[in-house]
């Protein structure tokens, strides 16, 4: 054995010793292990475990130093593992250490590192790897049973992160893969198949794949997930943006893009009063006024005559079109004389029509005697008389 492998496994002694005294040490905050686990075969490797079946591999890491500045003269590292379930296959220090300054040892189940570096500010990695054995089922721990260093001559504790990691070994079959959905996430698990244990591992976890979103919600459609087998709505339809109310002539439609459904029909016009013969019938809804049917102008009746107007004959209405032209009288005419003992009689008639007027003409009156001729013969007579007695008689009595 050489000088060097000598002393460093004569440290693991003493390293057993002192911790099985309890020797007082002091820690070391700069000098911290970390150790990992990982398997590239594993089902389910968290990093303190991993979930393997029989001959699989089990990598387990170590690292120190990594920190910059990190120095320490001696390391030693006692790891101990369940021998049943696993097997060592090689114990590697890949660190930038000379490898003239590492001693690995495996004895049984206990595997020894030591380390010596008199100036190391290089760091280190370890890596143990581990078989699993065929038909092997149940929990295998490895754990760091001992570490210690020496530093300046002073034995120091230095952190480790993860002492102990756990190997769970089952007899897995092929896994089940479920796929990832729009909301739930993918995953694959195995079922143990070693009689009563059926343990259960879900693994390579696909993170939900999210909706795809189809065309833009409309009026009458919704939004929905176009993924096969998904199909939810992510948007519900927007229903009609309604325009302008229905007219006489104008529908209502809806005013959104690239849809213009007609959600009303047109009205069609309410036709006020009918046509007469002087106003139009005209729609009266509010806003229209259009006219349905132009006024019907009168509908002469007869022919005015002599005493009747002609009027518009249309119920209703019967305005006055043209004046009565009243009768055109000709001169009378004297249809029968009078006489003494009979009345005559005189017409006159219209050229126009049948009416006639008629008058009686009265009766010639017989001449009447001539008293008044009387009466002047006598009184001549009577006077003649007087002036003949008074100038002629009464002179000659004179
Ligand atoms: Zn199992
Ligand atoms: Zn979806
Ligand atoms: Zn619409
Ligand atoms: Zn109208
Ligand atoms: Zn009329
Ligand atoms: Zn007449």
């Amino acid at each position: 054995m050489q000088p060097k492998r000598f002393i460093i496994a004569a440290l693991v002694v003493v390293l057993i010793v002192f911790s099985a005294v309890s020797v007082n040490a002091t820690t070391e905050d700069g000098v911290a292990i970390a150790v990992g686990i990982n398997s590239p075969q594993a089902i389910v490797a968290d990093g303190t475990s991993v979930t393997v079946k029989g001959q699989d591999t089990v990598e387990v890491s170590i690292t120190a130093g990594e920190a910059s500045g990190f120095t320490i003269d001696v390391l030693a590292i006692e790891f101990r593992y369940d021998t049943n379930l696993l097997e060592i296959t090689s114990a590697d220090c890949v660190s930038k250490y000379s490898s003239e300054n590492v001693t690995i040892q495996v004895v049984d189940d206990m595997i020894s590192i030591g380390l010596q570096n008199y100036s190391n500010d290089q760091g280190l990695s370890i890596t143990l790897t581990f078989k699993v054995k065929a038909g092997a089922h149940g929990t295998a721990d490895i754990s760091i049973a001992r570490i210690l260093g020496i530093k300046n001559n002073v034995m120091v504790v230095p952190t480790v992160d993860n002492e102990e990691l756990a190997v769970y070994v089952h007899t897995y079959g092929a896994g089940v893969v479920t796929a990832p959905t729009c909301t739930t996430e993918g995953f694959t698990e195995y079922t143990c198949t070693d009689e009563d244990c059926g343990e259960k591992v879900v693994t390579n976890k696909v993170s939900a794949l999210g909706h795809a979103p189809g065309a833009a919600a409309t009026c009458t459609t919704n939004q929905v997930c176009t993924r096969e087998g998904c199909g939810v709505e992510l948007a519900p339809a927007l229903g009609h943006a309604p325009g302008a109310a229905a007219t006489c002539t104008t529908n209502q439609v809806c005013t959104r893009e690239g849809c213009g459904v007609e959600l009303a029909p047109a009205l069609g016009h309410a036709p006020g009063a009918a046509a007469t013969c002087t106003t139009n019938q005209v729609c009266t809804r509010e806003g229209c006024g259009v006219e349905l049917v132009p006024a019907l102008g009168h509908a002469p009746g007869a022919a005015a005559t002599c005493t009747t107007n002609q009027v518009c004959t249309r119920e209703g209405c019967g305005v006055e079109i043209a004046p009565a032209n009243g009768h055109q009288m000709g001169d009378w005419v004297v249809d029968k004389e009078a006489t003494t003992k009979e009345e005559g009689s005189k017409s006159q008639s219209c050229a126009n029509c049948d009416h006639k007027l008629v008058e009686k003409i009265p009766m010639v009156e017989k001449d009447p005697f001539p008293w008044w001729i009387i009466v002047i013969v006598v009184v001549v007579l009577v006077g003649g008389f007087a002036c003949y007695w008074f100038f002629v008689v009464k002179k000659k009595e004179n």
